[in-house]
């Protein structure tokens, strides 16, 4: 027995003095927390022994699974040499430097430049400052208004908050700021109605043109949207949405952002969803999967046309003491190189992607599920009282989905809630394997969630 952790002392003593991100930290204290000890590959272990499949890739990020000594390795070997330098005031380090590049080479070949920053919500904060800064610099200082859309997620700052179209988080701290507009998400099994999907992902990529018109081309930055809503619920859009959004901002003056955070290194099959959905980003924000999570990195790729404007305007008064820290970009060099020499945005695409999508897809089949999706190894299951039947839900919304997400860590399976859908979005590692015992939980927990309801007389036996 490796397990040598007292889990209640530890229970109490989070409780005493640790507070949780979005978390009701009164329940979570009586509740008590889960903890976890231990990760290799696709597998966690919490301070009770359990083994649990982590189906969230620890939050969307750790591409490479757990436990991957070679990047402690970099890491180790980078903080004996040089452990912290700041890349303010004409500095710069070779961990930075060489980082900077690999993402040059791996992106599009108009991103060039990248600025570093700590976390997904930095990086959207730097696109503001940025997106605004490139129209005065470019001598049109009425273009600010940054147009994003309902239920996006782009990080938990005052900014990303803003530019995130998320109830409850506006609904805290005097949310959105002046200057962002939030238009309808491209989510067809919840919003579409009696439109097809087609006709739907037109509506809501046309909102886009229809508030630019509105609100006059010269008073808008920028247009920042994932290229699927990860926090949203794995909301994949319509095959019509990206290529009116493209039309609509080749015809209007004004800056493409696509976050990258979640669906970028490899999580669609591709590098970037960017790539995958053929979206030529200005700006590109991306974290999580840069370092699969080992240390905490972001960053903003910047387009040419951007930086060759902004460069003209002197200096851009931005930057965090970690920007770049050299540990962080250590551990993402380490990582990319792992994504590399293993193949795995290849794997996603070619290999073990269609292998889960073909399984995951099978699970629509479950008389709880009204839809399952997944694009590359990003997938949701929308849970239903009434099948086939779009238009009813769970009421009130979420407790169905928190109930099946309960279960789901019971049967050793890390699944997300979203409102009443299960989200998955497993390692970039897992293997045929550990793709069919994922599902045999999934399985295990959608019978057991069904038989729940049942019994609590919520859907007719
Ligand atoms: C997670 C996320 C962010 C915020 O990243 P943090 O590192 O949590 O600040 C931003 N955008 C998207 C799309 C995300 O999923």
């Amino acid at each position: 027995m490796r397990n040598t952790y007292d889990t209640a002392d530890l229970r109490s003593r989070d409780a005493a003095h640790h507070w949780h991100p979005f978390s009701d930290s009164a329940a979570l204290a009586t509740e008590g927390v889960r903890v976890i000890v231990r990760g290799e590959g696709v597998w966690l272990e919490d301070s009770d022994g359990n083994r649990i499949l982590d189906g969230m890739a620890g939050l969307w990020c750790t591409q490479i699974g757990h436990g991957r000594v070679e990047i402690a390795d970099a890491v180790h070997r980078q903080m004996s040499e040089l452990a912290f330098y700041n890349t303010f005031f004409k500095t710069s380090h070779p961990p930075a430097i060489a980082l900077a590049e690999k993402l040059a080479q791996l992106t599009q070949p108009h991103l060039n430049r990248v600025f570093f920053c700590n976390s997904g919500s930095e990086a959207n904060d730097t696109v503001i400052r940025l997106a605004r800064t490139y129209w005065d610099v470019a001598g049109k200082p009425t273009k600010k208004t940054i147009i994003s859309r309902r239920n996006g997620y782009h990080g938990s700052t005052i900014g990303g908050a803003s530019l995130g179209g998320m109830g409850p988080m506006h609904a805290q701290g005097g949310l959105p700021i002046p200057g962002i507009v939030h238009i309808q998400q491209p989510y067809w099994f919840g919003e579409g109605g009696d439109l097809s999907s087609h006709e739907f992902g037109l509506k809501a990529a046309r909102g886009l043109e229809a508030v630019i018109d509105a609100l006059g081309e010269d008073t808008i930055a920028a247009f920042i949207a994932e290229p699927i809503q990860g926090a949203g619920g794995v909301i994949i859009p319509p095959d019509s949405y990206w290529p009116e959004i493209r039309r609509i901002c080749s015809e209007r003056e004004i800056l493409l952002v696509v976050d990258e955070v979640i669906c970028g290194f490899g999580r669609l099959g591709s590098w970037f969803g960017s790539d995958h959905f053929g979206l030529k980003p200005d700006l590109m924000p991306i974290a999580k999967g840069l370092s699969s999570g080992y240390l905490p990195i972001g960053g903003v790729m910047i387009a040419d046309r951007v930086a060759d404007v902004v460069f003209q305007g002197g200096d851009f008064n931005h930057g965090y003491t970690y920007s770049g820290h050299p540990a962080a970009c250590a551990a993402a060099l380490a990582n990319l190189e792992i994504i590399e020499r293993e193949g795995l945005v290849d794997r996603v695409r070619d290999d073990i992607g269609p292998y889960l999508q073909a399984r995951w897809k099978a699970l629509g089949e479950h008389p709880l599920v009204g839809e399952a999706r997944m694009v590359g190894l990003m997938g949701a299951l929308e849970l239903v009282p009434n099948k086939p039947s779009r238009k009813d839900k769970f009421e009130p919304v979420g407790q169905v989905g928190t109930l099946c997400r309960d279960i789901s860590f019971r049967n050793g399976l890390i699944m997300r809630a979203v409102r009443d859908s299960m989200i998955l979005s497993p390692p970039l590692v897992l293997s045929h394997g550990e793709a069919d015992d994922l599902i045999a939980r999934a399985t295990k927990t959608l019978d057991e969630t069904w038989a729940e309801l049942k019994r609590q007389g919520r859907i007719a036996a």
